[in-house]
């Protein structure tokens, strides 16, 4: 059996919240280390162009970004270690966490930045359009502004699709949302301004068969109306998939608190602190609003100061 490896400060994830944590846990002389996790870098490392990131005045891809933030974090002495946390106690004062290897870390504070992860339809070729890049997105914000001028269609009914319609009718010169039962799930004041903007049209009880494309870039997309069976071609060069996400907190259940869709919830509000003491949390695992890398990137600072305040008032 391998022996127990006691550090101060444990990070469970790589996206723009991980390592930022980790850039300053690591200054303020925690020597924490990093769980890279199932997706080394987060969602996105499925990003193509990043533009909104301050800082990066000619845009950087997702995946540049990821590695400049790694080295900036390994700069400061993380120890930043491929593989995953699979297993958690948080009943005690020390966190024991488990990772695959079945390396054993007791862990005086942990900063939880595990994420969440778009759903979409599963479809073969929205997977092949997405991997392309070729048109196939998860975030409006993110890519809406590459289709300016041109007509996009997104699929969901819930808040975040109605809001990223509306956030897309601003750039494109249509959209299209495909609703799948009669009605929204959203709010009736978000169905609403969907509703009442010109340019974006519902087609209620209608599901997605199939993205087409050219081979590398998304021409448009076939669709059924699940009552009438008839068969749409709709002309598009963006494919949109706002159908929700699911934060990566499974393994945290037992011992945070969790809203219904598994968000980790804020214990102090304008804090990083959950309900256990000395474990706090950080991005999209607790961020069902913005979901931004750079809103990411300032949880991932206030974790580790947290963090590091805990500490200094324990010992
Ligand atoms: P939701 O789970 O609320 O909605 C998901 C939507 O996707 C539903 O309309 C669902 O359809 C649809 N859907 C799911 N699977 C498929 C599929 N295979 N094919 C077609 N459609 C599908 O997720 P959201 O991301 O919209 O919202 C998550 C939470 O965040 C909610 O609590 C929401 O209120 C909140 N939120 C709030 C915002 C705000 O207030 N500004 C902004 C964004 C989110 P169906 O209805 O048929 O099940």
């Amino acid at each position: 059996m391998s022996a127990i490896e006691r550090i101060q400060c444990l990070i469970i994830g790589s996206g723009p919240a991980g390592y930022t944590a980790a850039i300053y846990a690591a200054r303020a002389d925690m020597k924490p280390v990093l769980y890279e996790g199932l997706q080394p870098g987060g969602q996105l490392t499925t990003t193509n162009e990043v533009e909104n990131f301050p800082g990066y005045r000619d845009g950087v891809t997702g995946p540049e970004m990821m590695i400049e933030l790694k080295e900036q974090a390994q700069r400061f002495e993380t120890d930043v270690r491929p593989g995953f946390i699979d297993r958690v106690d948080f009943s005690g004062d020390v966190h024991k966490c488990w990772s695959e290897d079945g390396t054993e870390i007791h862990a005086d504070t942990v900063i939880i930045s595990t994420g969440a992860s778009a759903k979409y339809l599963g479809l073969e070729s929205e997977q092949k359009y997405l991997e392309l890049g070729g048109g196939v997105s998860a975030c409006a914000v993110c890519d809406g502004f590459f289709y300016r001028g041109h007509e996009t269609v997104i699929v969901g009914a819930g808040d975040s699709a109605c809001e990223e319609a509306h956030y897309l009718s601003k750039l494109c010169t249509k959209v299209t949302m495909l609703v799948r039962k009669e009605e929204f799930r959203a709010s009736k004041i978000m169905a609403e301004r969907v509703r009442k903007t010109e340019n974006i049209e519902i087609l209620y009880n209608t599901e997605t068969k199939e993205v087409l494309g050219d081979g590398q870039l998304v021409t448009g997309v076939k669709a059924i109306n699940n009552k009438t069976n008839e068969e749409i071609e709709i002309p598009c060069t963006g494919f949109f998939v706002a159908i929700g996400h699911k934060p990566n907190t499974d393994i945290f259940k037992e011992f945070l608190k969790l809203d219904e869709t598994g968000y980790i919830e804020y214990e102090k509000p304008g804090s990083s602190y959950t309900n256990v003491e000395g474990v706090f949390v950080a991005g999209d695992a607790a961020d069902k609003t913005y979901r931004q890398a750079v809103t990411a990137a300032g949880t991932g600072c206030m974790a580790a100061l947290d963090a590091e305040r805990y500490l200094s008032a324990k010992h």
